[in-house]
């Protein structure tokens, strides 16, 4: 802390909330804010005023949107409503659309159950992917597969096991992604080409 510059002092300790971030990396980037062209500061506030402002919750798989309530994904009419592709958070799902061997729908929970951090499956988005499938059941598009693409942790495994015993009481077919996703790995840090095997070798539960 410079003392006397309380402007700067506020941008150090702004940064040093970012996760990752200590206090000595968090001067070291407002200093670097501080030596920067005024355009690159507006340009940054601006960004980060209009990442706030125009990216929502998409309503029916709660990933994010730039659209007014439903995503892209949700409302393509190319995609398959028969499987439906569950993931952690919305992040995972630009890894799996790089890869590109997936062609249905997606699910964010945000999160996954982690009883020793009190995450339960009341507080994901657990209740309405089962309304939604539940809902699915009784049209013309029947949702027929449930991919839970989720990390092979413990939380992940725990969320797996839960899920597959309501979907399979559901009559649906669950699989979870398998080769090439190392234990404990994060699935946002796996390769593509990795990904997309370990989607196509999905192993049914
Ligand atoms: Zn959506």
């Amino acid at each position: 802390m410079i003392g006397n510059l309380p402007s700067l002092d506020k941008l150090i300790h702004e940064f040093s909330k970012l996760p990752g971030i200590g206090p000595k990396s968090a001067a070291r980037l407002a200093y670097h804010v501080l030596k920067s062209s005024q355009e690159f500061a507006d340009d940054f506030s601006s960004a980060i005023t209009e990442v706030k402002e125009n990216i929502s919750v998409c309503e029916n798989c709660f990933s994010y949107t730039e659209e007014e309530s439903i995503c892209r994904i949700c409302s393509d009419p190319k995609r398959t409503d028969e499987a439906i592709c569950v993931v952690e958070s919305p992040s995972d799902i630009s890894s799996i659309e790089s890869s590109g061997v997936f062609r249905g729908r997606y699910h964010v929970l945000h999160g996954v159950i982690s009883p020793l951090d009190g995450i339960g499956p009341q507080d994901l988005k657990i209740a309405p992917l089962l309304s939604k499938i539940k809902d699915s059941l009784a049209t013309d598009a029947p949702v027929k597969e449930v991919i839970l693409a989720l990390d092979a942790d413990l939380e992940g495994d725990t969320t797996v096991l839960y899920l597959a015993k309501i979907l399979g009481e559901m009559g649906l077919q669950t699989s979870r992604i398998a080769h090439g996703v190392p234990i404990g790995g994060d699935i946002d840090y796996i390769d593509h080409r990795t990904l997309g095997r370990a989607i196509e070798n999905r192993i049914q539960i």
